[in-house]
């Protein structure tokens, strides 16, 4: 091989390097991947590949392709006595005024009075939660997934802004904030640990992330770690009621809280702490990716109370992302779960924020031509072409976007990306959807990408949760025609344990213990409850929240098979109850009826439930007086807004419906009711004002 084209893989390999260590970095110790895992999947594919076939450029320590990075495993686990909710992102003003007006509505305000709010700085670290027992410092521990963390109780106790021992704290306190690193510290840190020959950190949150989840805590002694406190867990005794007098009451047990701290009335006073922030924020010594607003009053923040995973009084406010020029190499086409074309434009990788990208989604044929969803121009009408330069932006620091063309620097060669009129991956012919930008390959289960990408979408944490199924092992077994379906999983050991006479342990890249493993863990994923067994199914439209909401109501697989199956029949009640069930949209209940109506879906929906155990849903053990009841609002109420109406229903164990229908046990009737009364009077359902319903509430 020639020197200079040696010297130009070599460069490759190593820019491949950084992006995998940032990516490990990112999954392993930090709470938000910023690739997904088909972008980090592609990462390792394309290393693989120069390892394969240049092995002399490689040092026999390359840990590259290693797994993780420190047994993190090996922290405790702790259980959140109250989980750790994450934030709703708002990416520019008119979501916070959306955020501002749900508010009001939700507390039945009128929409132009005021509401205080606080502001606060969102700092970019790790979260902690430290618990205290009669003023002593007991436990520490990380957000991990929301519910459970990671107890790091001797690592936090090293941080000087954390204190061991509260005089004044009631007997049970928690309190929550931001573990991190200043700018000023970060640079020295890394100078120090070039000197001694030690990896250097992204940034400062990793820095921060890494330093607090070592093993050995004396490591974790000698970072410069901060602690910013700014809420609270589980109190025994709670003497303040507003955010504000709890900032100052943190301050006073001793805590560091942010100096940075705005009351406002409205939506106005936001948008101006907002503007005067973005000016100030490169002056502070410490990352800020946005503002927090928060409501103010506890009692109505508790009035409002949560989403299945964010509150709904606060909202974190992200700054303009990043964004940083460079050069599209090619365009990929990924076909997706439910046979999307989703095209992919493959960058010369660059740095934003930190971050090396060398992908970002193109979303569409319509957003390559120029076009939004509704048709009207973006870029200004310019299209998207192979080689490009464009700029190319971090968005809430997720999956990472394309923001402009330069067209001065395009080559008169290049040439209109031509979109495929058929599937790259089983060759059929694919279709643009009625009012929609996507177009699919309809191949169904004989298109090898969409398989492969619905047993990702079954094995994936939220569904059956099977660790250590990944891509490379699905496509494997695929292959060899061991798994073509969800079944096929269940019936592995069965056929290929270790007695058998082809087993799994004998295969490429697998041993006894991985086989060993897997079946473990397929076993353990058997026992499943009902929303994640209808999420695992992976129909369209029908996501985590969905799936909730039909488990919620339909309480057992068994009831809800039956209604699903019976939704394509004429003059049947399925349908009307599904079409009925409160935040379920017409775009989800069509995907269900389509796809119980499909042939192969019936039979492994049929199969399944067969080969493990779906939970009942778990209805809070709640005795109210309307527990179990079905609920039809009608009307306007006077005290209360629909939603919480409908939200407090449901925290005391009932169900609400939109319409009316021979479930339906209460009617509660607001002012100027109309056609629900009268059919509700007609049908002998028992009907309430709405005094009486605050009666029954109160109880
Ligand atoms: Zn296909």
């Amino acid at each position: 091989m020639k020197k200079s084209k040696e010297k130009e893989i070599k460069k490759k390999i190593i820019i491949l390097q950084k992006e995998i260590e940032a990516a490990k970095i990112d999954y392993f110790q930090n709470d938000d991947p910023l690739l997904s895992d088909s972008e980090y999947d592609s990462l390792i594919k394309r290393y693989k590949e120069f390892k394969k076939e240049y092995p002399s450029l490689f040092s026999n320590y390359d840990k590259t392709l290693n797994v993780g990075t420190v047994a993190l495993s090996s922290f405790n686990k702790v259980e959140h006595s109250k989980p750790l909710l994450s934030l709703a992102n708002a990416f520019n003003s008119s979501d916070v005024k959306n955020f501002d007006e749900s508010i009001k509505r939700f507390l039945g305000m009128d929409l132009s009075s005021d509401i205080e709010y606080v502001a606060e700085p969102k700092i970019d670290g790790l979260s902690l939660s430290i618990r205290y027992e009669k003023g002593n410092l007991i436990l520490a521990s990380t957000r991990g997934d929301g519910k459970i963390g990671e107890d790091v109780t001797h690592n936090a106790k090293t941080i000087s802004e954390i204190p061991h021992y509260i005089s004044s704290a009631p007997d049970i306190l928690e309190v929550r904030g931001e573990v991190y690193i200043l700018k000023s510290d970060f640079e020295k840190l890394n100078q120090y640990q070039q000197l001694q020959n030690q990896k250097t950190f992204a940034n400062p949150r990793n820095a921060a992330a890494g330093s607090l989840r070592q093993l050995d805590s004396n490591i974790t002694k000698k970072r410069p770690l901060k602690f910013f406190a700014y809420t609270l867990g589980e109190i025994s005794n709670n003497p303040v009621d507003n955010q504000k007098d709890l900032i100052d009451l943190l301050k006073k047990y001793g805590f560091k809280t942010t100096q940075d701290f705005y009351l406002c009335k409205n939506f106005n006073e936001l948008n101006r702490v907002y503007l005067n922030f973005n000016q100030i924020k490169a002056n502070l010594d410490y990352d800020v990716d946005g503002l927090v607003y928060k409501v103010n009053d506890f009692k109505l923040q508790k009035r409002l109370g949560a989403r299945s995973s964010s509150p709904r009084w606060a909202i974190a406010h992200k700054f303009k992302p990043l964004e940083s020029f460079t050069k599209i190499l090619s365009i990929e086409i990924q076909v997706g779960r439910t046979g999307t074309l989703s095209p992919v434009a493959k960058l010369e990788p660059v740095e934003i924020g930190g971050v090396i990208v060398s992908s970002a989604t193109l979303h569409n044929e319509d957003f390559i031509k120029g076009f939004d969803n509704n048709g009207n121009k973006i870029r200004g009408g310019v299209d998207i072409r192979v080689g490009d330069l464009v700029s190319v932006y971090r968005a809430g620091d997720v999956i990472p976007k394309i923001k402009s063309v330069s067209l001065s620097e395009r080559s008169i060669n290049s040439k209109e990306y031509i979109f495929p009129k058929y599937c790259p991956d089983c060759g059929n012919e694919v279709k643009k959807e009625k009012n929609e930008s996507s177009i699919r390959c309809h191949a169904g289960l004989s298109c090898k990408s969409q398989v492969i990408e619905r047993l990702k979408h079954f094995v994936s944490k939220q569904a059956f949760s099977i660790e250590g199924f990944a891509e490379k092992q699905l496509l494997q077994l695929y292959d060899l025609d061991w798994i073509k379906s969800p079944t096929d999983i269940f019936y592995l050991e069965t056929k290929h344990g270790h007695n058998s006479k082809i087993p799994l342990k004998n295969l490429d890249n697998w041993g006894e213990k991985s086989a060993d493993n897997l079946f473990k863990a397929i076993e353990k994923s058997k026992k499943i409850p009902l929303n994640k067994f209808i999420f695992s199914l992976g129909i369209r439209y029908v996501g985590e929240v969905v799936a909730s909401m039909l488990a919620k109501y339909y309480i057992e697989w068994d009831i809800f098979y039956d209604k699903m199956k019976n939704l394509s029949q004429k003059n049947n009640s399925a349908l009307d109850e599904l079409v009925n069930i409160d935040g379920i949209g017409l775009k989800s209940v069509h995907e269900l009826k389509l796809f119980f109506s499909n042939k192969v879906s019936l039979e492994i929906t049929l199969e399944l439930p067969k080969l493990i155990e779906i939970e009942k849903y778990q209805q809070k053990n709640i005795s109210s007086p309307i527990s179990d009841m079905s609920l039809v609002f009608t009307g306007t109420l006077e005290t209360m807004s629909r939603s919480e109406a409908k939200s407090i229903a449901e925290n005391m164990g009932a169900k609400v419906s939109s319409t009316i229908s021979s479930n339906t046990n209460l009617l509660i009737s607001g002012i100027s009711s109309g056609s629900k009364l009268n059919r509700a009077r007609d049908k002998g359902i028992k009907v309430i004002t709405e005094n009486e319903w605050l009666e029954l509430i109160k109880k």
